[in-house]
């Protein structure tokens, strides 16, 4: 749909509506002309609830009934499974098949009472009917764990006589700056058989060389980030590890933390000692503090592999390639290349041309045009395959990186893979995921999970920089806790290292803040932040950045309006009544009467007419309360008349503004 469609729909000026989406946590470019129509209709979802927050009141209420102290919470809560027909679906919330029905073809869904609907979709209905949703933590988890199960399992080798060498896959760890981008590269450029390099022009996740007649794979993401990403998704990727160690820079959080990773994941690795180039280069100290980090040095008599390189100057290279062999060769890696493929997908994405694309990584079988193939959720027929170099190829043996077209969908980033020779599975999969799940979104549109994505009207954008992973994944698990109903955190990216110009303009285009957690800001995006009015700041303590995010969405939160009870009183003699005051005798029924506080008529004349109460007399005194059985003269500021026999109901109202920890 056009933007300025939805813009009509929405009944706002098409500027103000792309001003407004970052904040609804749509990042689609102020350039964008069209919406995909799934994110259109999320969009008008998420406005209509948002209109109704901003509409309500202005302050949150909560009542404090006599005797009974805990705040009113209205908000119901709905655990729905990933998938579920709209006949289960009203069952869960308790309403009829028909009004829930209604809802969905109001959001231009046209399902059938027994045909299934996606959590995402089910999650924006049930917002509709004033529920909060979670995805069913069982299901989730179940699913999730059936992908772990599966790699490992569909890696299992039963024809072992088919067993074939493969080549080894790398994965390029270490510290941020020291080099892991510019080795890849070199990498790429000087071993690529053929000297094919100069023809690539698009990375596509993952590439191969050859040195020695013998094909390496790289995985072409540097930063443990993809690695780790990646293993979460059940089963290893990676044979080898290079971990890369700047020699004027020695070992850093980061390179502990791969380290431990590769050790963790039982991976083999060596270290890259790079920039020996460099003047200030000190090869030794950086053995010398492997060695105190257990990691003594083969050449000092242990077992660690260091190999000196300059990654920039192109030397040592074909000595790393060497003892990444080396090192592969104690594994005995092998695969039987005679099987129906399986592997991981390394990158996908919507290509406007193509469609759907998949760099996928071969791990076991050979792949092969025409076959059917099933990744993640999404299924398809290999139409096409592309190597690194943009090569068609017709076939993928264990260890090779190719592209793929034609699946129905895009999959995601470590989704796995594995080819089926039963049509209807395929089939199976294809009729539950075409119609009515998420439709590919662009590559703008930042993915954010289901659940969290529907959760709340108002969100705290945040671009979060730190350290190590460690740290990030603490505070990414923090942040969790801290949403609430109303206002949530939404990180729109995260990512290690310093806080740079593109992180500052990032926030700038969403609206977000940039914290950083034991990270610098480069001084460029210290001026550029204050050029362009971003909030940015770091911190060396988790529990200050937590409480500044606090902090921040406790300022999204509407105020909150309690109104405590403090008791009731019966109209017994009326004294004096004037224009807006006037002086009443009353008894206390229940409870206490106090000055500076409010009544409300609860029998009588006007019902729910209120005054101020600001005075309490016994005879000519003024005093501050009279409890229960009490008879007292009172001063009321309102525009009512009472009469003897009024009821009246004392209260107390305070504005408060709440805090997320109170929520
Ligand atoms: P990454 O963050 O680990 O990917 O690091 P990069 O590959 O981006 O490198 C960071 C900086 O170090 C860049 O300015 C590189 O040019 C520089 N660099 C990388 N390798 C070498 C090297 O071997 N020698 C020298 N002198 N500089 C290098």
């Amino acid at each position: 749909m056009n933007i300025t469609e939805l813009a009509r729909r929405l009944k706002i000026p098409t500027q103000q509506l792309k001003e407004e989406l970052p904040r609804l946590g749509f990042d689609i470019g102020q350039r964008a002309i069209k919406i995909d129509d799934a994110v259109a209709s999320k969009v008008i979802a998420l406005w209509n609830k948002r209109k109704q927050y901003d509409q309500s009141a202005d302050y949150v209420v909560v009542e404090k009934k006599l005797g009974r102290t805990e705040a009113g919470s209205l908000t119901k809560e709905v655990a729905l499974p990933p998938r579920l027909s709209p006949r289960s679906f009203a069952e869960l919330l308790g309403l009829p098949v028909t009004a829930v029905m209604a809802e969905l073809f109001k959001n231009g869904v046209m399902a059938a009472i027994n045909q299934e609907i996606d959590f995402e979709t089910a999650s924006i209905i049930a917002q509709d009917f004033g529920y909060q949703t979670k995805p069913a933590a069982a299901q989730t988890e179940i699913i999730e764990q059936a992908g772990v199960e599966d790699l490992k399992e569909l890696l299992k080798e039963t024809e072992q006589d088919k067993l074939q060498p493969k080549p080894p896959v790398v994965v390029v760890m270490g510290h941020v700056d020291h080099g892991k981008t510019t080795l890849l590269d070199t990498i790429r450029s000087t071993n690529v058989a053929g000297g094919e390099s100069g023809a690539i022009t698009q990375h596509i996740g993952a590439y191969q060389v050859e040195t020695k007649g013998r094909k390496i794979t790289f995985l072409d993401t540097p930063g443990h980030e993809a690695f780790s990403a990646m293993r979460s998704r059940g089963g290893r990727l990676a044979d080898v590890a290079i971990i890369v160690v700047a020699a004027d820079d020695g070992l850093q959080p980061q390179t502990l933390e791969a380290v431990e990773i590769a050790q963790k994941e039982k991976l083999p690795f060596l270290i890259a000692i790079n920039k020996v180039d460099r003047e200030t280069a000190d090869i030794e100290k950086v053995k010398k503090s492997l060695a105190e980090i257990n990691l003594l040095p083969e050449d000092w008599g242990g077992q660690t592999i260091c190999v000196p390189i300059s990654a920039k100057k192109k030397q040592g290279i074909a000595e790393l390639l060497e003892m990444v062999l080396l090192l592969a060769d104690l594994e005995k890696l092998q695969a039987n290349p005679a099987r129906p493929a399986v592997g991981t997908v390394i990158e996908a994405k919507l290509d406007k041309g193509e469609g759907p694309v998949a760099t996928v990584l071969v791990q076991a079988g050979t792949l092969k045009i025409g076959d059917n193939l099933i990744a993640g959720q999404v299924g398809g027929k290999v139409k096409g395959m592309r190597d690194f170099t943009g090569q068609p190829v017709t076939q993928a043996t264990p260890a090779m990186p190719v592209r793929v077209l034609g699946l129905k969908r895009v999959p995601q980033a470590g989704d796995i893979f594995r080819v089926t020779t039963d049509d209807s599975e395929v089939r199976e999969v294809l009729r539950h995921t075409t119609k009515f799940q998420r439709l590919p979104q662009p590559d703008s549109v930042i993915a954010t999970s289901e659940s969290e994505e529907q959760s709340a009207a108002v969100s705290l954008n945040i671009i979060l920089k730190t350290d190590v992973l460690g740290s990030r994944e603490a505070l990414l698990s923090s942040f969790k806790e801290l949403s609430a109903p109303e206002v949530r955190v939404k990180v729109i990216k995260t990512a290690l290292g310093s806080i740079n110009e593109a992180d500052v303009l990032q926030a700038e285009g969403s609206h977000a803040i940039v914290l950083g957690f034991n990270v610098p800001v480069q001084p460029a995006a210290v001026s550029l932040a204050g050029h362009k009015k971003v909030f940015v700041k770091t911190y060396k303590v988790i529990y200050d950045l937590l409480d500044e995010v606090k902090k921040q969405l406790t300022g999204l939160l509407k105020p909150e309006l309690v109104r405590s009870q403090l008791g009731t009183v019966t109209v017994i003699k009326i004294f004096r009544q004037g224009k807006s005051e006037q002086i009443v005798g009353v008894r206390v029924i229940e409870g206490v009467v106090k000055a500076q506080t409010k009544a409300r008529l609860k029998q009588g004349t006007e019902e729910n007419a209120v005054f101020e109460l600001k005075e309490v007399r016994l005879g000519k005194e003024v005093v501050g309360e009279v409890g229960q059985g009490g008879e007292c003269g009172i001063l009321l500021v309102g525009r009512v008349l009472l009469a003897v026999g009024d009821n009246l109901e004392i209260y107390h109202e305070e504005i408060r503004q709440r805090s997320i920890g109170r929520l």
